[in-house]
């Protein structure tokens, strides 16, 4: 087995969409960033990468390359997912964390489990997100951007098929 830790943050400003876990969140801020700045899926390809020794998204797709402007993080998440089956690895089960002060994300959870897990071969109930507030402290606490923290286990063999997860 392997883990792997990721974290990222974007800035949010007005005119912008909100892309997290690839749902489009209805909100008056979006995130800023070369891709679609969606912070959840960065922070997750970033511990999958992480688990993997493989460095990071920053050096899998760099910000200066054209062809990822504005891209759906979905896509890399792909890329990155070829990768990790390269090596032999399937993803056990997914933990993440958003931090921000609104909006409130907990009505977005199922959607975003449901779109990540079958990119990552997972039953959504492998798939752990959740979110919390910093109380109005710093960065997130001011709405000046939202952040987020993910952690993977990843195993091997990949023909083992892993027994299923209650909720
Ligand atoms: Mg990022």
């Amino acid at each position: 087995m392997r883990i792997g830790l990721g974290y990222d943050v974007h800035r949010l400003e007005v005119g912008y969409p909100l892309i997290l876990g690839g749902v489009a969140i209805p909100f008056a801020k979006g995130l800023v960033g070369h891709s679609d700045a969606d912070v959840l899926s960065h922070a997750l390809m970033d511990a999958l990468l992480g688990a993997l020794g493989e460095g990071d998204i920053g050096g899998k797709f760099p910000d200066k390359d054209p062809s990822l402007r504005g891209i759906s993080s979905l896509l890399l998440l792909e890329r990155v997912m070829e990768i990790v089956r390269k090596r032999g690895y399937g993803v056990h089960n997914v933990d993440a964390v958003l931090i921000a002060q609104a909006p409130r994300l907990a009505p977005h959870y199922r959607a975003m489990r449901e779109k990540l897990a079958p990119i990552l071969g997972l039953d959504p109930a492998r798939v752990s997100i959740k979110a919390t507030t910093t109380e109005g402290l710093g960065f997130p606490g001011r709405g000046e951007g939202i952040a987020a923290q993910v952690v993977v286990l990843l195993h091997r063999p990949l023909s083992k098929p892993a027994e299923p997860v209650n909720e």
